[in-house]
């Protein structure tokens, strides 16, 4: 665990139950294998000396991918070349699978084109990487590399540009949200000075970006723990505006992270943003600008109108109903962006009540079906839909009774209405 001590040398990882593991090394010992070097980069090495658990593995080599996929396969790995022109080797060891990149040196780079060299100099491949705190390497014993005096500065959550701010940004413009993104899982106080006046001078460039690396980049900073904070000043330089069409309704965010924590659940990227761009037109007109899926659309589609059902100062028969039509995800978006743009506190208890209503109440299943008309004699057609229809509606206003004789009269009702 990184502590603000004095030592500025990054601790061992040896011993790491990530390095340690059979899939770890078999990748790692294949490229040693080969009379490589492999070291694991990037964000296995920051969450581990973070003391967070370590998701995805990265390793960055001195062998070219041609080597890599030779080793790996002698070692009865899996390869699969999913970047070759950018020196990545997807490797699959015990299902798991491990971006293996040669260490390079970016010539060019025109966003997400970039021409590339492949070297051996482990500092010029850390000079390549974003901030200070992504450019951190484990060798296979654990011993940590820092060849831009990264840890330092994890140490001190100070997310920084490795080099001059404007000039890496214009390398790539998906840098400005990467900034803000690490800021507001990583950071302490506010964001790095350089970092920040940088992107707001290249904020343009933004434009440039393709809807599906802001939408990666931009749903991975809205749950990120810091994100109130940042997106407030995000939104102040206009960058909010910029990504998403709406200048940024941080006091709504605000609410729903503070309602999702006193509720203990994870923050949703897709509601926060739903929170964050405020007002309906900017809801309907996410999908496409952002590139969204068609379940993603249709989920912010249905918060565009607030339904009475989500109010607790509503009878909670009709928060049954909207349960029983639209399902439970909805209602709990519904109730949490309704509650997040009122005003009540975060720990409201009626508030509380109407949003968990689907954990003690089970939608109930219609009790008919077009087949018990067809087994009462209707013949088959286009009235027995009408009548079950008609039963549904009846069945939901009435609040879901179970009372067979009193369904079953009910029934007999329709279908005699049906008949005149
Ligand atoms: P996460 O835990 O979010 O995956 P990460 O640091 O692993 O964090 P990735 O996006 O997986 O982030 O990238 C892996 C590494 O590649 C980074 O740590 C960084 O060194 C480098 N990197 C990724 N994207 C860029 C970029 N656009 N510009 C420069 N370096 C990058
Ligand atoms: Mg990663």
């Amino acid at each position: 665990m990184a502590r603000a001590d004095g030592n500025q040398r990054p601790p061992s990882l040896a011993g790491a139950s990530w390095l340690t593991a059979a899939s770890t090394r078999a990748v790692l010992d294949a490229i040693a294998q080969g009379g490589f070097q492999a070291r694991v980069v990037g964000g296995a090495v920051r969450d581990a000396l973070l003391g967070v658990p370590v998701k995805d593995i990265d390793v960055a080599t001195t062998a070219v991918p041609q080597d890599v996929i030779r080793l790996a396969a002698a070692a009865g790995l899996g390869a699969v070349p999913t970047g070759l022109t950018h020196g990545t080797v997807t490797v699959i060891s015990d299902h798991r699978p491990f971006e293996v990149t040669t260490l390079r040196r970016d010539i060019e780079t025109f966003g997400r084109q970039v021409r590339v060299t492949f070297t051996t100099d482990w500092s010029e491949d850390a000079a390549r990487r974003d901030f200070t705190l992504n450019a951190l390497y484990c060798d296979a014993d654990g011993t940590v590399h820092d060849p831009v005096g990264g840890y330092p500065d994890l140490v001190a959550r100070r997310v920084r540009f490795i080099g001059d701010a404007e000039a890496r940004i214009r390398e790539d413009y998906l840098r400005i949200l990467r900034f803000f993104r690490f800021t507001a899982a990583y950071g302490a106080g506010p964001p790095d000075a350089d970092g920040l006046a940088a992107s707001i001078a290249l904020a343009a460039g933004l434009d440039q970006l393709s809807a599906e690396r802001v939408r990666a980049e931009l749903l991975r900073l809205l749950a990120a723990p810091r994100v109130v904070e940042i997106a407030a000043v995000m939104a102040e330089a206009g960058l909010i505006e910029r990504l998403i069409g709406a200048r940024g309704d941080i006091a709504t965010l605000r609410r729903l992270v503070d309602i999702e924590r006193a509720l203990g659940r994870d923050g949703d990227p897709l509601l926060r943003l739903a929170a964050l761009a405020g007002g309906s037109r900017h809801l309907t007109a996410l999908g496409a600008r952002l590139r969204l899926s068609n379940a993603e659309s249709e989920r912010l589609a249905r918060l565009v109108l607030p339904d009475p059902a989500f109010d607790p100062a509503t009878d909670e028969s009709e928060a049954r109903a909207f349960l029983y039509r639209f399902g439970v995800e909805a209602f709990r978006d519904g109730v949490l962006l309704a509650w997040a743009r009122g005003d009540a506190a975060a720990d409201h208890s009626r508030w509380r009540d109407r949003f968990l209503l689907p954990a003690r109440w089970t939608v109930p299943e219609l009790p008919v079906r077009g087949a018990d008309l067809v087994a009462r004699g209707l013949a088959q057609g286009p009235a027995i839909g009408r009548i079950v229809r008609a039963f549904e509606d009846w069945w939901i206003a009435e609040d879901f009774p179970q009372d067979e004789v009193r369904l079953a009269r009910a029934l007999s009702d329709l279908v005699k209405a049906n008949r005149n």
